[in-house]
């Protein structure tokens, strides 16, 4: 199959350049699309084949169930039932916006979406493509992120391209998305609300809305801990992560820069193909070693932004082992540490 990729320009769309894609996804076929958080790889999320045809082109464990992204939120009882309040609270504050939910589903979501789960994953972009796809479509768009299953989520179309050329009919690209990591899954079906996976959107601005609102514990350890099943079944896998063996280094920055040179030199010595991965502050005190810059300590946003296509370009130089440093747990910098930890396979060196 040969992959066609168009070019969207955000600010400037046109319904003409979504008419082919929107036919696609109406005769169940995929199409990949930007989100604000990553692409995603969307096919008809009420068309049990277009499903399974998303799980065969990523890789992906049946068992991972898809979000379902809408255009409006109309769409919310017809998706799922036992809608509780706050729900439509935490639509108004934070839809469109990277802000996922699960709820009871209805029947009209078949299984295959759902992975087999009674609940369905619900969210409504920001993104304008992604929006104007939706809407010209007239289809609910079940999208897991448009990666190959285990590697880096992709932030650009390119990165699409490289995971799924010849297995998809059609990539939108509409350049790099401004978030670079995946939405924050809230699950309301419970009697506390669990987030299942952190995002752009943190703990402090659900509580907002959410006063009692817990992470889900299996996404905030520092170690694998394979007592705890993760409610989320797509943070249960080995994720995120670029070939090579990436580890971290959690402490003071100056010993973490230390002691990052020291192991790098080491496996350099042997002949190895080494990288670090660093930030602005830190990128030029390392000497005689490839360094990436992930972004700027100061503003977390840019390391989340950048993260995913970083890990990526280790792959493209063939790093076999890569060093990072940790980010601090704030804000966004908790959705950051969560997918460092698992790219890292939760290989973390206290300093
Ligand atoms: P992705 O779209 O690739 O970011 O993956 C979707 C994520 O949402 C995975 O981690 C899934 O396990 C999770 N997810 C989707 N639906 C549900 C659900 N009904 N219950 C719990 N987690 C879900
Ligand atoms: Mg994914």
């Amino acid at each position: 199959m040969e992959t066609r990729v168009i070019p969207v320009v955000r600010e400037h769309l046109q319904k003409e350049d979504f008419v082919e894609a929107a036919q696609l996804l109406r005769d169940g076929e995929l199409v990949a699309f930007p989100t604000e958080t990553v692409y995603g790889l969307g096919g008809d999320a009420l068309d049990p084949d277009a499903s399974r045809r998303i799980y065969a082109a990523k890789g992906r464990p049946s068992d991972n169930p898809l979000i379902v992204h809408i255009a409006d939120t109309d769409a919310l009882p017809v998706l799922a039932k036992e809608i509780p309040a706050s729900a439509w609270e935490l639509a108004k504050r934070f839809w469109p916006g990277p802000m996922t939910m699960i709820l009871k589903k209805r029947e009209i979501v078949p299984d295959a979406t759902t992975g087999g789960l009674d609940t369905v994953a619900i969210r409504m972009p920001s993104d304008p493509v992604a929006a104007m796809l939706i809407r010209e479509s007239g289809v609910y768009i079940a999208a897991p992120s448009a990666n190959a299953s285990g590697r880096p989520s992709p932030t650009r179309a390119e990165h699409v391209y490289e995971d799924l050329n010849g297995r998809i009919p059609m990539i939108l690209d509409g350049g790099p998305v401004p978030i670079g990591l995946e939405s924050t899954i809230v699950d309301l079906t419970g009697g506390v609300p669990m987030i299942l996976r952190p995002g752009y959107i943190t703990i402090e601005q659900l509580r907002e809305i959410l006063p009692d609102v817990m992470y889900d514990p299996a996404v905030v350890g520092r170690v694998r801990n394979d007592s705890i099943v993760a409610k989320a079944p797509g943070m249960r896998y080995r994720h995120y992560a670029p070939k090579g063996e990436l580890t971290i280094y959690e402490g003071d920055l100056a010993a973490v820069v230390a002691r990052v040179q020291a192991e790098a030199d080491a496996k350099l010595a042997q002949g190895y193909t080494v990288a670090v991965l660093a930030s602005e502050e830190t990128k030029d005190c390392y000497k005689g070693l490839t360094v990436r810059s992930v972004g700027d300590r100061e503003e977390e946003a840019t390391v989340a932004a950048h993260l995913f296509d970083t890990l990526r370009e280790f792959d493209r130089m063939g790093a076999e082992y890569i060093f990072g440093e940790c980010f601090p747990e704030e804000g966004v910098g908790q959705a950051v540490m969560n997918r460092l930890m698992k790219a890292a396979g939760y290989r973390i060196v206290q300093v």
